[in-house]
């Protein structure tokens, strides 16, 4: 296994305990958020990570850090805001992960494991990057949105704007009924 975001554990010795670092700016690969929110393929991804032996395989702990960008779920308004995401997953030998699921464990299943001494670190990261992605992205906490009527963002438009009393036109015609049905009553 190779690649750019591929750990070597070559160097790590397999006792428990022992650890390496694995710090690296490295370009985002695509699909690392969504399209409301997320890191732009190729922008900077801060991976800070630590990998230790542990008796079942490898703890790879850390966080990754980047620029998110997208728009104000509320004004639309392009943003750009920093974030920093904790990496904490377990990543099996093969055997131990077998004979894990073997004596029942269903939900190690899924878990990463080694392969060929190298450790794919893009999974993690990208399941982590995921989890840190704002839901609702705002450009600011209290950001006013939009005008319901005009749909222009309210930041920008004076304190009292306002469109007059909403006319809806069905009520005309009952205003219209309602006088007719006076006249009758005279
Ligand atoms: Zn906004
Ligand atoms: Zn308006």
């Amino acid at each position: 296994m190779t690649g750019r975001f591929v750990a070597s554990i070559v160097a790590l010795p397999r006792q428990e305990g022992a650890s390496v670092p694995w710090e690296d700016t490295v370009a985002a690969p695509e699909g690392f958020g969504f399209d409301v929110i997320g890191i732009p393929e190729g922008a900077d991804l801060d991976v800070r990570l630590v990998l230790t032996s542990v008796s079942e395989g490898v703890f790879v702990s850390g966080s990754v850090g980047a620029d998110l960008v997208g728009q104000c779920s509320r004004c639309l308004k392009d943003l750009r805001q920093p974030m920093r995401q904790e990496v904490s997953e377990l990543v099996f030998y093969p055997e131990r992960r077998e004979a894990l699921v073997a004596e029942g464990d269903v939900e190690v299943a899924e878990s990463p494991v080694v392969v060929d001494m190298g450790i794919d670190l893009e999974p993690i990261l990208r399941d982590a990057v995921v989890l840190a992605l704002p839901f609702a992205p705002l450009c600011r906490q209290d950001c006013p949105g939009l005008c319901s009527e005009c749909g222009l963002a309210l930041e920008t438009l004076p304190a009292d704007h306002s469109h007059g009393p909403a006319h809806d036109p069905r009520f005309d015609v009952l205003s219209r009924l309602e006088a007719q049905l006076r006249e009758q009553e005279k």
